[in-house]
């Protein structure tokens, strides 16, 4: 089948590699000049499902709007709030009878998803850079209680964690700075840290080798209401195809304007800070994650990028000027162990975020329009996984995990 797949970021390169390998003709449209150039950039790059924990649950909207309100926690907020409608939903989210099916559905997918990468890596001989497990550091007792729900969900699923002292948390990230208060931490020995951007560039290679062809420059316009099979791009003669996955992070919207699909889509923005390892045996082995900040510090080969923030609206400020909150975490846990006078990289990514956490994954409703979307804070982790679903569905073939509560059918 002819397939177009409109985006090449983690989702899209990855989802043509599966398109490919099924023996589809694939072309993808990207309006960047290259890959991996929007949201897949610069990720802190945890995958696995010890750290897919969403933002929705019992307890959290007076969690999440106290430290909204109050801009704690690396939340930010610019202009106009979150609109009601989204909050609304998200809420109501909240306080679904089935908000543990739904998080059992993540762990689930992120789990299969790095099974996929796993194969992937090895089929190909790939080689980037990656650390095996991941730490939430937690700095007084209190701060466990947010994630009981998500570790009795990980308990049920046999996904492995220890809860450790802070003694044994040391044993495991032996850098960490004794000046800051440690009192425990969570460990996922099967999580890791990988970089995203280099794998997505890495796929693309693959996927160009086996006959995928990439358009990039190429800004396809809102599917038409009328013939939504039809790519339109500015400059080039429109192309009918038999089927189109949208995997345009943020552009979703966009892309489906003139489609009647309702999807509650919120952009938050979100930022990270690359810098050379100054000292090996000051820096993180691979991620850990600030419980009380929600900043993240992870070790990429020969660099340390540490990543947070929750930002809605229009911040008129460049990244280098939004990032202190990622520093002070940084010099707290790893004082000394990045260049950060040197060359720096400051990055500002845009989440696509759905009201009930979930990524949006198979038909949109449309025939032969298919959606790959809504990813959050996930969709490195979820990246492969969902790139074989989606081929499997368009292929006739049985999905290898349940995506109940991750389809179009819930809005
Ligand atoms: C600070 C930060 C840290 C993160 N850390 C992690 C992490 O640790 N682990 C994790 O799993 N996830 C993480 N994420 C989330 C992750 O980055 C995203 O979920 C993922 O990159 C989304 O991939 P994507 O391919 O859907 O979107 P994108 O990478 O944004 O790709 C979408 C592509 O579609 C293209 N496009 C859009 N509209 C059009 C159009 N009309 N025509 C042609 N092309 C179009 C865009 O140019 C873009 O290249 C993080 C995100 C941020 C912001």
């Amino acid at each position: 089948m002819k397939i177009a797949v409109i985006g090449a970021g983690t989702l899209g390169v990855t989802t043509s590699l599966e398109l490919i390998s099924h023996g589809h003709e694939v072309k993808v449209f990207e309006k960047n000049a290259g890959v991996a150039q929007e949201a897949s950039f610069a990720t802190a790059g945890f995958i696995g499902p010890g750290l897919t924990h969403s933002w929705v649950g019992p307890g959290m909207v007076s969690h999440i709007l106290k430290r909204y309100f109050s801009m704690q926690g690396g939340i930010k907020r610019h202009g106009v709030g979150i609109p009601a409608g989204w909050l609304l939903k998200w809420s109501k989210a909240c306080a679904s009878p089935h908000v543990e099916m739904k998080q059992a559905a993540m762990h689930r997918l992120a789990q299969y998803s790095q099974e996929v990468l796993k194969s992937i890596t090895e089929q190909h001989g790939l080689n980037f850079e990656m650390s095996a497990g991941s730490l939430i550091l937690l700095r007084s007792e209190s701060e466990l209680a947010t994630y009981q729900t998500h570790l009795k969900l990980l308990k049920q699923a046999d996904i492995p964690f220890k809860q450790l002292d802070s003694m044994e948390t040391l044993k495991v990230e032996p850098a960490l700075s004794s000046s800051e208060r440690l009192w425990g931490s969570l460990y996922f020995p099967n999580d890791a840290v990988a970089n995203c951007r280099q794998f997505t560039l890495l796929a693309k290679q693959i996927a160009e080798s086996q006959g995928v062809e990439f358009l990039t420059g190429k800004e396809v316009l809102p599917l038409s209401a009328n013939n939504p099979l039809m790519i339109q791009v500015n400059g080039m003669p429109d192309e009918k195809f038999d089927h189109v996955i949208v995997c345009s992070g943020i552009g979703t919207k966009h892309i489906l304007k003139n489609q009647s699909i309702p999807l509650p889509l919120l952009a938050i923005h979100g930022y990270t800070v690359s810098a050379a390892v100054r000292e090996p045996i000051d820096a993180p082995l691979s991620g850990v994650l600030d419980a009380s900040s929600m900043v993240s510090v992870s070790r990429m080969g020969q660099r340390i990028r540490v990543s947070g923030m929750f930002e809605h609206g229009q911040n008129p400020k460049k990244p280098v000027d939004s990032v202190s909150l990622l520093y002070k975490v940084l010099n707290d846990w790893f004082p000394g162990a990045a260049k950060t006078t040197e060359i720096v990289q400051a990055w500002k990514g845009t989440r696509d975020v759905l009201a009930d956490g979930l990524p949006l994954i198979g038909s949109s409703g449309i025939p032969g329009v298919w959606l790959n979307a809504g990813h959050g804070n996930h969709g490195w982790s979820f990246a492969c996984g969902t790139a074989r679903l989606i081929a499997d569905m368009i292929s006739g073939r049985e999905c290898e995990i349940d995506l109940k509560g991750l389809g179009i059918e819930r809005y």
